[in-house]
């Protein structure tokens, strides 16, 4: 057994016996991993909780070749109150860790994905008044995706080479992981896949695409497609089966 320091996001929690708490976490040092903290729940004598959502300085028993490993002590470093009191990120926030849970499940060293979904949280929670909020959801798709190695070709098109579709969007083909442009896939504007241009050139960082205009550029409905089908293709990659239950509720917050 090896004693750690690490920062950690809290995915998840779940009450385990009579005050003690079981957490996903997302680790800087260690990965994903599940820590059993022994009387944390809120109660007279502990009024210290874990919860989902925290940003937490914790001292970890690492017991090796074990599933679950026993939390020390816990320092909450932000619990991100403008996401707690706001349903509309919470939403957006539940998305994100759903789809971590759901795609990093090793206890390796993951860095830079710790790295990458604090950088979100931190958007999220600094916003000021979020005029397109979901589009931060589809930059977060679209990094996890290339942060895990099957980045979205948003560039050129994966049959002719065209630059257009980093403009003009195209078909999305999760198989090839790349986009179809509107010449190779004649009904592809009109696809359920198709990722229009505004939606390519803000995954780029290109165009003139801020958020205000973004917004104006789509539908809820469209916004609705947009999410699952940046969704989709993480889960195609991932081999997740299942829809991501929290667009659900994202549905219903946002739209
Ligand atoms: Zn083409």
């Amino acid at each position: 057994m090896s004693i750690e320091k690490t920062a950690s996001l809290v995915l998840s929690v779940m009450p385990y016996r009579e005050s003690s708490t079981i957490a996903a976490l997302l680790s800087r040092n260690y990965g994903r991993i599940n820590g059993i903290a022994k009387g944390v729940r809120r109660s007279p004598q502990s009024p210290l909780t874990l919860e989902r959502g925290q940003l937490v300085e914790l001292v970890l028993y690492l017991k090796p070749h074990r599933d679950l490993h026993t939390i020390g002590a816990v320092s909450v470093i932000n619990y991100f109150p403008a996401i707690r009191a706001d349903l509309g990120r919470l939403a957006l926030r539940d998305a994100c860790f759903e789809l971590i849970l759901k795609s990093v499940t090793a206890s390796e060293t993951h860095g830079e994905l710790f790295d990458f979904a604090l950088a979100f949280l931190d958007r999220l929670e600094k916003l000021p008044g979020m005029p397109f909020p979901v589009c931060e959801l589809w930059s977060f798709f679209h990094g996890w995706a290339r942060l895990l190695g099957f980045l979205l070709n948003l560039r050129e098109c994966v049959r002719c080479g065209s630059p257009r579709v980093a403009s003009a969007g195209g078909m999305v083909v999760p198989e090839k992981g790349g986009l179809l442009c509107s010449s190779c896939a004649r009904n592809a504007a009109t696809a359920p896949s198709f990722l229009p241009g505004p939606a390519a050139a803000f995954l780029l960082g290109e165009g003139p695409y801020g958020k205000e205009p973004l917004s104006a550029a789509f539908t809820p409905g469209e916004r609705i497609r947009i999410t699952r089908l940046l969704a989709d293709y993480c889960r195609y990659h991932l081999d997740i089966r299942s829809e991501l239950k929290s667009l659900h509720f994202l549905e219903t917050v946002l739209f």
